[in-house]
């Protein structure tokens, strides 16, 4: 007989995706009660493995997403302001292939990405001479012509961790490694049945449900509640390859390929390149991995613009997302709408309602959780205003809205730690960081070294604040240490993480090669 909890919540959310998070965050600054429920770590899944862009998805437009493309475009700006400290502008250099897509389609797509989405603080449009100037660098010289344009790029499993602190922090109670094993109605309540990673049961209840469990939407959906509903979920696979940096300056390059797909070749983690996505549709989306061919692809798009060729042996990481895609019935799994959908399942009247999240990007998350919650107002009609369009996410007010100032002021505080980890706690926590650094004085006050900017002083952050638990959700989520560090480094944390708190030290299904 499973425990079950008294308090009746408002809001039970199934998945601590981008979405799930959102959902809460916003729902909990509404003055509702909201559990949520995610069954692995914070964004273990799509959400920590994107393109990690900010954008209004230049490519959509060839699809008429133009309600999409605007509505991203805007949000770059809102996202900008509220987590400065994650998210940062980024130009990216389209090189002209005449053959794929004329200059005049291209000029009149960029003209409606530089408007659609009003006016912004980001750099508009412009045609360049790859030749003569450093828009061209690392390009092969076949290469002359070529356009700039602005979007931005975010660490994605941090927004995640970010709307989960922000959540938990207006009073939502944040259950990760809890799966939601059964739903279902009972009048006016939901009744959850959920099992932690120690395989106990409890079962809670809620007068409203919301299932965003990104691609298990549909599992979730059908066997859990015992429905079949109508609407169905197509899984996209997308893979990207982390190699050495592929060029030296700091913009982003996106590549016309003949399948007229596009990869984007991103400036990552400072000495590394991430190029991706692939778009693959997929039956198995529990554990996606990139396949030879992807990567073979992936190399094959980027040696045909860049003058230094990378292959297989180049490749230091891997990773995969699968796209929950509402199925718009599309053949061209490119062409299936990234833009959400939103289910309502009312229920007979005076039953509890269930609202499931098809779609989306990480881009769109905070508009999506405004739309969420506006489809539940009819059942909390006490239900507070929007609000999360000018507040800052947790870490992001940074003074004067510069993460320089932010870095200014620990310098200043911490004179004696080096720049570069200063720097690296700023990114990561923004005016947090003091909330790990403390009263340190040097290094040596932050415990244990693991290599490159952690130490043990964050790891027990990120433990005792950020729910993390594994080598993993530490290396490759909480923070991007996992591509500095040796082996042996990585190894070191997941046994400090053992002893410290009996943490079971899983594989390592990170994606690192070698
Ligand atoms: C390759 C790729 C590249 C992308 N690039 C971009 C980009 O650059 N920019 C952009 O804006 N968007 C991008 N996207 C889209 C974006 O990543 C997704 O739309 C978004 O992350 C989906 O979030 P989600 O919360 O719906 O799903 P998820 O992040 O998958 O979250 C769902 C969660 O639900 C949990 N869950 C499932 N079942 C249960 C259960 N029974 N109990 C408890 N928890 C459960 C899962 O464990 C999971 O963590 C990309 C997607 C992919 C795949």
């Amino acid at each position: 007989m499973p425990a079950a909890d008294a308090r009746i919540y408002d809001l039970a959310i199934i998945g601590g995706g981008i979405n799930g998070a959102g959902i809460a965050r916003d729902a909990a600054g509404r003055g509702l009660s909201v559990v949520l429920f995610e069954k692995d770590d914070a964004g273990a899944h799509t959400s920590s493995n994107s393109t990690k862009l900010i954008h209004g998805g230049l490519r959509y437009l060839e699809y008429y997403e133009f309600r999409l493309v605007a509505e991203a475009l805007a949000e770059r700006e809102v996202l900008l302001r509220a987590a400065p400290h994650i998210i940062e502008p980024l130009q990216f250099v389209l090189p002209h292939e005449p053959h794929l897509r004329p200059a005049w389609m291209i000029r009149m797509g960029l003209f409606l990405y530089d408007h659609l989405g009003g006016r912004g603080t980001l750099p508009s449009s412009f045609a360049v001479n790859l030749h003569s100037s450093r828009w061209g660098a690392g390009l092969k010289d076949k290469f002359q012509r070529g356009f700039v344009y602005s979007d931005a790029r975010v660490d994605d499993a941090r927004l995640v961790v970010a709307n989960l602190l922000g959540a938990g922090e207006l009073g939502a109670e944040i259950r990760i490694r809890a799966r939601v094993s059964e739903a279902r109605r009972e009048n006016a309540l939901w009744r959850i049945g959920v099992v932690d990673a120690g395989g106990a049961s409890s079962e809670i209840a809620a007068r409203a449900l919301v299932n965003a469990a990104g691609p298990w939407v549909k599992q979730v959906l059908d066997p859990i509640m015992g429905t079949h509903g109508r609407d169905n979920v197509r899984h996209v696979k997308g893979s990207h390859i982390i190699v050495p940096r592929v060029h030296v300056e700091n913009h982003a390059y996106i590549l016309q390929n003949s399948d007229q797909r596009i990869v984007f070749v991103i400036p990552y983690e400072e000495s590394f390149s991430l190029i991706g996505t692939t778009d693959l549709p997929v039956e198995e989306y529990e554990n996606p991995v990139a396949s030879r061919e992807e990567i073979d692809y992936l190399c094959d798009i980027v040696n045909a613009y860049l003058a230094t060729p990378i292959g297989i042996r180049d490749v230091v990481s891997t990773y995969s997302g699968v796209r929950p895609l509402y199925d718009d019935g599309s053949q061209n799994p490119s062409e299936v709408t990234r833009d959400y959908v939103l289910k309502m399942e009312p229920g007979a009247p005076g039953e509890a309602p269930l609202l499931s999240i098809f779609g989306g990007k990480i881009t769109t998350y905070r508009r999506l959780a405004e739309a969420a919650l506006a489809e539940l107002k009819p059942f909390f009609p006490q239900m507070k205003r929007e609000w999360t369009r000018d507040a800052p996410l947790p870490g992001g007010d940074l003074p004067g809205g510069k993460l320089s100032e932010l870095e200014r002021a620990l310098g200043a505080r911490y004179p004696a730690l080096p720049s570069g980890l200063r720097a690296a706690l700023a990114r990561r926590h923004g005016t947090r960081a003091p909330r790990i650094l403390g009263e340190a004085k040097t290094p040596a006050d932050l415990g244990k070294h693991f290599g490159d900017t952690l130490y043990a002083a964050e790891v027990d952050h990120l433990v005792a604040v950020e729910w993390a638990r594994s080598a993993e959700d530490v290396l490759w989520r909480r923070t991007k240490c996992g591509l500095h560090l040796s082996r042996e480094q990585c190894d070191a944390v997941g046994a400090y993480l053992h002893e410290q708190y009996g943490s079971i030290v899983g594989p390592d299904s990170s994606g690192r090669i070698g």
